[in-house]
């Protein structure tokens, strides 16, 4: 008879029941008292089905004993291999269709926030003296079109979304290049979608008008109240932004309403306040969501977040998050965004083998047309796909998606959030450690209590109010939802 033993899981509790995240497969699995009780007794070792009902019998039921196995078996919990087969390396045969193009309209800023990835000490493309121009022509902007209903290839959804330096500085591109594409997409028989993420400053009444009357999603870069978003984020002549960006975010906030208004919120060691900042844009200035990403740096820069940073900012992200938990269970909206995406990510179960869609349905444009990973990439030579005009070189994406497979992650191997973290962002691990191709090891912990965080959180909204999950149901399931995934389709651009 077959010996049993228990598979790699992670264990929470919530709402009094115990659970397991299952990492093979990525799937949350709620336990009831006798499967409790069966991974107990394997705890102690590996043992057969009868042996296991034999161990149990004073305490349940031989026919529930031996349905909690099957159950546990089933969801892959148990087995007679306790050695986790490692995830099978799945490699698209033919290129991934596009789903989100990033168009990097201008490299150029009006602010100089001292820890832009674009032109602070970390950045990795000149964007002062390189060759590529500091604007995107219209040519090149309706090439970056074609080009993305191209790849797009059967999916009858493209979406694009503009970015800098500051997307604003070249609103005429922005607008003729909107125009095209509708045009485009009605000639091809698709659907277009349009997004930006903007520092606020420029949003003249004309740009509002025209964003709240085509729908376009708009994500507000900003840190927090005035002496927050003045700490870095400055005019070149080192006047805080404040003063000039609130005003005119609230005339957004009022006449746009037919799309929910995002804020984007980057991290550093002095603005660390989570639940101030939180307060201030959700509250006060009446975004919809705002979600915080720790800043994106070497770590010898005075605004990197050191280790004991990232307890606090735990600890901060915890009580934030458990304000969206009881809102959820009472049916009301919570704008912390990071638990939202977190909780749709363990919802819909997807074991991923890429941290991000980067390279995959994801790519950046350069304002000279060369296409990068991503937006943070585009215009990177060592991390060009192709160009606009030429399409992208599949030689080149494989060889991309060969090596950064998660499988290529050796670290990340023992390691139970691999399944949501996948080595985490190529544009960190570039900058600290020189390679996209290195998992972001200095940040594991703070994941790691953060998906337990949420997962908690799910645990909780799964027991007692397990409909508010449904907004999460993925569109497009696969029939088994235990297959590795190539990556989030989707991806929120910062
Ligand atoms: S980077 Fe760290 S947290 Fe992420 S999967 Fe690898 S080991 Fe886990
Ligand atoms: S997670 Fe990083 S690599 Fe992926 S799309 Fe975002 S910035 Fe680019």
């Amino acid at each position: 008879m077959s010996v049993l033993t228990l598979r790699e899981a992670h264990e929470f509790e919530a709402a009094g029941r115990q659970f397991l995240y299952l990492v093979p497969s990525a799937a949350v699995f709620a336990l009831d008292e006798c499967s409790t009780a069966v991974l107990d007794r394997l705890r102690l070792g590996a043992l057969d089905p009868d042996g296991i009902v034999d161990a149990l019998a004073p305490r349940f039921d031989p026919d529930e004993v031996s349905g909690a196995i099957a159950d546990l078996r089933r969801v892959r919990a148990i087995a007679e291999t306790a050695v986790a087969a490692p995830m099978p390396k799945i490699m698209p045969l033919t290129p991934v269709p596009l789903q989100t193009l990033v168009v990097n309209v201008t490299n150029q800023c009006n602010l100089a926030c001292t820890y832009c990835y674009e032109y602070g000490e970390d950045k990795i493309v000149d964007t002062e003296n390189g060759k590529q121009p500091k604007f995107m022509s219209e040519e090149t902007a309706r090439d970056s079109v074609d080009f993305m209903f191209r790849e797009s290839r059967d999916n009858p959804t493209a979406h694009m979304t503009f970015f800098g330096g500051e997307t604003l500085l070249n609103f005429p591109v922005l607008k003729s290049t909107m125009e095209y594409a509708r045009r485009r997409a009605t000639e091809l028989g698709k659907q277009v979608d349009f997004s930006l993420t903007t520092n606020a400053t420029l949003l003249r009444p004309d740009v509002i008008e025209f964003l709240a009357e085509n729908h376009v999603g708009v994500t507000i870069s900003i840190d927090g109240p005035e002496d927050m978003q003045d700490k870095f984020r400055v005019f070149k002549n080192g006047m805080g932004s404040y003063d000039v960006a609130a005003p005119k975010i609230k005339a957004l906030l009022a006449r746009h309403r037919s799309r929910p208004i995002g804020a984007r919120v980057t991290l550093t060691k002095q603005t660390l306040d989570v639940t101030r900042i939180y307060r201030h844009l959700a509250d006060e200035m009446g975004f919809w969501e705002v979600g915080f990403a720790p800043v994106t740096t070497a770590p010898k820069r005075d605004y990197a977040i050191s280790d004991g940073g990232f307890d606090d900012l735990l600890s901060q992200f915890r009580a934030l998050a458990a304000e969206y938990k009881d809102a959820a269970l009472a049916n009301r909206h919570h704008g912390f965004s990071n638990v939202r995406e977190t909780l749709q990510e363990l919802h819909q179960g997807h074991a991923k083998a890429y941290p991000c869609g980067a390279g995959l349905g994801l790519m950046g444009v350069a304002t000279d047309g060369d296409v990068g990973l991503c937006h943070r990439f585009a215009g990177s030579d060592d991390h060009k796909m192709g160009d606009v005009r030429n399409g992208v070189s599949w030689v080149t994406q494989q060889a991309f998606l060969a090596s950064h497979h998660l499988n290529e992650k050796t670290d990340c191997q023992q390691c139970w959030a691999r399944p949501i973290c996948a080595g985490g962002c190529y544009h960190e691990a570039n900058t600290r450690y020189g390679s996209t191709e290195r998992p972001n090891l200095h940040y594991c912990e703070w994941i790691r209590g953060w998906t337990h965080t949420c997962l908690e959180i799910y645990g909780e909204i799964a027991v007692k109010n397990p409909d508010f999950l449904r907004q999460f149901d993925d569109p497009l399931d696969s029939p088994d939802p235990g297959a590795p995934s190539l990556g989030k389709p989707f991806e929120q651009v910062s």
